[in-house]
């Protein structure tokens, strides 16, 4: 597995993950090559791994399910660690359920070896010579949960080809970016596709 060290594309392939390392104020898109995919994404705290991106305490900085475009996303230290700078598509992305896992995919009935969120998480870290205790709850991008009042559903992603967020850097930190292997539930309409993340030019 190849880190992603340079400026530009690095393809996320179907049901696999990358890791690559932002200073702050770097800025990166994640983009849906073929519509209808879900990325899971995690970020940690460059100069301590076991800071990370919290799902929950971001939900109590913003208010919000899910940020608006220019709110940021915090650690369970409470720091800033990415803002949401753009958003091309429309609009749907969940911050409320786990990472899929080889317990979650043995309990709809997989038979065997099933690629997960979680185990690319630990191997896209391991790439970077990096190890964290738990799975964070991730930001899932694209992934469509909409809430009816104590209900959640589970739908197809409705982003498009070439959809993208953008996110900067509040801090140095490391991203981990994961195509969701997610077959057995119809979030990514049955068939994982890759997904891509650019680093974008620096802003002078
Ligand atoms: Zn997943």
């Amino acid at each position: 597995m190849e880190p992603m060290t340079a400026r530009g594309r690095t393809v996320v392939p179907a049901r696999e993950g990358r890791a690559l390392r932002l200073s702050a104020g770097q800025r990166v898109s994640i983009v849906d090559l073929e519509g209808g995919q879900v990325g899971d994404v995690f970020a940690f705290a460059a100069d301590d791994v076991t800071e990370h991106l919290s799902a929950s305490h971001t939900r109590a900085a913003t208010n919000r399910l899910f940020p608006a475009v220019g709110q940021q996303f915090v650690t369970d230290r409470r720091r800033p660690i990415l803002t949401l700078v753009s958003d091309t598509s429309p609009g749907w992305h969940d911050m409320l359920i786990a990472a899929c896992d080889p317990a979650r995919y043995a309990a709809l009935g997989a038979e065997g070896f099933h690629a997960s969120c979680a185990e690319n998480l630990r191997l896209a870290l391991a790439s970077l010579g990096l190890a964290v205790p738990v799975t964070p709850q991730p930001v899932n991008v694209f992934m469509r949960i909409p809430v009816d009042g104590q209900e959640l559903r589970w739908l197809p992603a409705a982003s498009r080809p070439g959809d993208a967020v953008t996110f900067q850097a509040a801090m140095d930190c490391v991203l981990v970016v994961s195509a969701c292997p997610q077959d057995l539930v119809g979030i990514n309409g049955g068939r994982p596709t890759p997904l891509a993340v650019d680093l974008l030019p620096d802003l002078n």
